[in-house]
Parts: structure tokens; sequence; C-alpha cells
């Protein structure tokens, strides 16, 4: 069984290196030309072009950086839809629109191309370690096809539902972390002007009800001045633009959700957009004028 892999960024590239691990062979695309050497180097095939990888495979995965780019890729010209045989599946991994997720599906579905929106949780650690959080939208029956393919680069990879649920659940892990981070920042920020070491307090409090992954990830960073990304400031602006677009959409308020994202256009406009969402806490140092170091 093939896999064409297209997308070998920050997460594609571990996540397409543990399918070569596994023994899977992998025909890889990027239009970085040196990511693509890296995979080469350890066995797998470079197609020339999205439809050429898709006809070259029985399985493609798609791990770019959002919708435009997935449309582009699977349905544009020269694209995947172009390429891939009746019967063949597109798992898309990466964090787009939920309804431009469904568009994909339909578009596939009438040429008799299944198709799964799976998107993860985790990061780059957790992409290398083969442990990322994978939801997943679509079939069941495809879901379960292709379970065990997606394990190999996950911990958990769960069904929640058809077609565009697996963003929509993704959009829901992007707001808790969104805000999490900003929680993490107005406490270090608290514990720093009021004069008490803001790595005491993280360590007085992570074991508590208020610890939890987000700020064992993100209170050391802030404090270690470590902003390089891990995820861009600049893709979680991308995730929150999906989650408010999405939550006009279907009829809710998210207010906590809309003034962090102003805080992150905030310190977008002072050059932090390429930098790991941790960067959060300089929005605060800005107006507490200090910085959270220990
Ligand atoms: P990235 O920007 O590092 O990688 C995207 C890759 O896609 C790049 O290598 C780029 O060259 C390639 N690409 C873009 N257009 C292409 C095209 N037309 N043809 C071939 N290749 C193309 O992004 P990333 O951090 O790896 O994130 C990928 C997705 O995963 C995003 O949707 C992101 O939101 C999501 N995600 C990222 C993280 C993280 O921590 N970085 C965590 C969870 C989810």
């Amino acid at each position: 069984m093939k896999i064409g892999f297209i997308g070998l960024g920050i997460m594609g590239k571990p996540m397409a290196k543990n399918l070569l691990k596994e023994g899977y062979d992998l025909v890889v695309l990027d239009l970085n030309k040196l990511a693509v050497e890296e995979l080469t180097a350890l066995g797998a095939e470079a197609g020339v072009s999205s439809k050429d990888v898709a006809s070259k495979c029985e399985i493609i995965v798609t791990m770019l950086p959002n919708s435009p780019h997935v449309k582009a890729v699977v349905l544009g010209e020269g694209g995947v839809i172009e390429g891939a045989r009746p019967g063949t599946v597109v798992i898309d991994m990466s964090s787009i629109a939920p309804l431009s997720s469904r568009e994909i599906y339909a578009a596939l579905e009438a040429k008799g191309i299944d198709s799964l929106d799976a998107p993860v949780s985790g990061g780059e650690p957790k992409a290398i370690d083969g442990t990322l959080s994978v939801m997943v939208g679509g079939k069941r029956e495809v879901f379960d096809k292709y379970y065990d393919i997606m394990k190999v680069m996950a911990g958990s990879v769960v069904y929640v539902g058809e077609s565009g649920a697996g963003n929509i659940a993704k959009l829901c892990n992007q707001v808790v972390v969104a805000i999490n981070i900003s929680a993490v920042s107005e406490a270090l920020i608290l514990a720093k002007k009021a004069g008490v070491d803001p790595d005491l307090v993280y360590q007085a409090i992570r074991g508590g009800l208020a610890g939890s992954t987000v700020m064992d990830a993100k209170a050391p960073m802030m404090m270690d001045r470590n902003f390089n990304p891990g995820f861009r400031i600049d893709l979680h602006i991308k995730d929150l633009n999906n989650v408010l677009e999405t939550s006009h959409a279907v009829g809710v308020s998210l207010p906590i959700t809309a003034q962090v994202m102003e805080m992150m256009q905030a310190i977008k406009l002072d050059g932090c957009g390429v930098e790991d969402h941790s960067s959060i806490v300089k929005y605060y140092e800005k107006l507490a004028n200090i910085e959270v170091t220990r």
C-alpha cells in the first residue's frame, strides 16, 4: 500500500517520517525542495505534482497550512482529484475551515473517492514522537478502514462525526488553547509585578486545579524567552478566524475568543506573527512594562 504525503512542514515532515519508519512506501511532495530531499534520503519517492502523487497511491495524506492550500492541492488544476482513482482515500490532516472540509468531501465523493478530515493536536514534539491526538470527520466505515494508518502518527485517534466534524473539534481545541495561554500569561504577569518569582508560582500551582498541558508547555517558554515555534501566532490567527467565522455561521457568540484574537492581532503587528503562540505574554508585558523572567 503506497501513501502519498503532501505538505512536509513543521508537522508533516515528522509525521511522514513515522510512516516511513513503520515500513510504508511513501510518495512525497512539498514546495520546499529541502524537505522533499530529507524524506527521499530516507527512502521516500518524490512526486512531481499533486496529480502525480495521487495517481501512484491508494492513500493521500495532506498536511498544509489552511483551506485555500488544501483546496488548491486537492481540487485545483493538476490536483489530487485529477489523479486519484475511485476507491482511494484523501486524509486531510491540516486544520482548515469545516465548511471547506465538507466542500472537498462532496467533490471527491462525486468521483468515488473517500475522504476524512483528520486534524491533529499536540504540536511538533508529539508529531515527532507519533503521539498526536487526531480528531476525525467523515464516514464511520472509512474511519475504521484507515484507523491503523492514522494511529501510526498518533497516541489517540477519535471519530467525531460526519464530514467537517473533525475540524469542528479542532476549532474547539484551538479556543481552549488560546484562552489557556492568555490565562497563564495573566497569572505570570501578576506574579512578576507583585514581586514574586513567576517560576516559583508556576511550580506551586502546576499540580493543582490550575495546572494544564498548556501551562506546562508554555509557561517555561515564556520565562526562558524562547519563542521559537512550535505553533506560530500566524497559524493560530488563521484558526481563530475559522473559529469566529464558524461561530457566527452557526449562531453562537464567543466573547473571550474574540478578545484573545485581538490580542494576537496586536502582537502580530509588533512582528510576532512568526513566533510561537506563547508570545501572547508579550501583549501583557507591554501593558505592565515588565517581562515575566525568573
Ligand atoms: P508549515 O507551514 O510548517 O507546513 C506547511 C507545508 O505545506 C510547508 O512545507 C509548505 O511548503 C507546504 N505547502 C504549502 N502549499 C503547498 C502546495 N501547494 N504544494 C505542496 N506543498 C505545499 O505548517 P505546519 O506547522 O506543519 O502546520 C500544518 C497544519 O497543521 C496547519 O493547518 C496547522 O494549523 C496544523 N497544526 C500545526 C501544529 C503545529 O504545532 N505546528 C499543531 C497542530 C496542527
